[in-house]
């Protein structure tokens, strides 16, 4: 029987690149794994599979009835439907661990590191002690760029970096800088994209103190390349989702990776105030400008969990 590996919803290159390496790992322990995504890929991570020449993973939203391993996230909110109607049997994560329980006991291995695909790199080396295709070297190379800001966030650990230099050795990249900075560029292209589709580019939704709160990061090289514009149909955008949804809240970070490295947060919310006292800075309007801020996972979550148990 097929076990199924995915990531999370709003699918970001760990996510898609997380289920490849997993399964062929799997694979490779006799297991007939089959990777797959929940959503489309982003521009990045179709620009890592075509570079490696991997096959995107087919497209699988509902686990009834399957046996399925989760990678880059143990959240409900963010995992398939009916999750407790099929067979959780493994997760491997680097984020908090969520909120998914499981009958009988499985395979979880979470580390507090950069990317899923490091903890992947360790699994294959120091744990179950198998080679690294050159291929997916070079995927799970890209989501270690992907999720670390080129080493810039402050998610990065020691790590990330060390495995990422052993997987571009085996894929053959020579210059990660130049990698890391083609695949920032790719993620951060906004011409002719639906605003609706750039919220949803990177897009997650928590539970805070029984609240639904969506949280979008759109990461770009530079804050210019939105304009005024297409900022106020974003905000559009945020508000039918905060409706549509029943959420209390619905915020997506703008964030600048290359030039001012910080995140232009635009909120809509029942309560404002949730926002300063994470942050203790007021939105001006609808916005505010996070000096720093890079990663949702450490910079914004848990202050906003905070804020919202308060
Ligand atoms: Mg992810
Ligand atoms: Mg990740
Ligand atoms: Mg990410």
């Amino acid at each position: 029987m097929a076990v199924f590996v995915m990531g999370h919803k709003s699918p970001d290159t760990d996510s898609v690149t997380a289920a490849v390496a997993f399964a062929e790992l799997q694979k490779a322990l006799g297991v007939d794994a089959v990777p797959c995504r929940q959503g489309d890929p982003n521009p990045e991570t179709e620009l890592a599979f075509k570079k490696f020449g991997v096959p995107m993973p087919e497209l699988m939203t509902d686990v009834t009835g399957k046996q399925y391993m989760l990678v880059d996230h143990s959240d409900i909110k963010q995992a398939p439907d009916n999750w407790d109607k099929g067979e959780l049997l493994a997760v491997v994560d680097h984020h908090k661990i969520g909120d998914i329980t499981t009958a009988s006991p499985i395979f979880f291995c979470a580390m507090p590191v950069g990317c899923t695909g490091t903890v992947l790199y360790k699994l294959y080396t120091d744990m179950f002690k198998k080679p690294i295709d050159s291929k997916v070297a070079g995927l799970m190379l890209s989501a270690i760029l992907s999720d670390t800001v080129l080493f810039k966030s402050p998610t990065c650990t020691p790590d990330d970096k060390a495995a990422a230099e052993a997987l571009a050795k085996i894929a053959g990249i020579s210059d990660i800088k130049a990698w890391g900075l083609e695949l920032a560029k790719a993620k951060s292209s906004v011409e002719g994209v639906p605003p609706m589709d750039l919220i949803h580019r990177d897009y997650k939704d928590f539970n805070m103190s029984g609240k639904t709160v969506g949280i979008g990061q759109l990461e770009l090289v530079s804050l210019s390349q939105v304009s005024n514009d297409l900022k106020c149909a974003i905000m559009d955008n945020l508000q039918k989702m905060k409706v549509d949804g029943n959420r209390h809240s619905v915020f997506l970070m703008l964030t600048d990776t290359m030039e001012k490295e910080g995140t232009e947060l635009l909120a809509v919310t029942d309560d404002p105030s949730v926002v300063e006292k994470a942050f203790g800075k007021k939105l001006e309007g609808n916005s505010v400008w996070l000096p720093g801020v890079m990663s949702r996972k450490k910079q914004m979550v848990p202050p906003l969990e905070k804020a919202f148990a308060s």
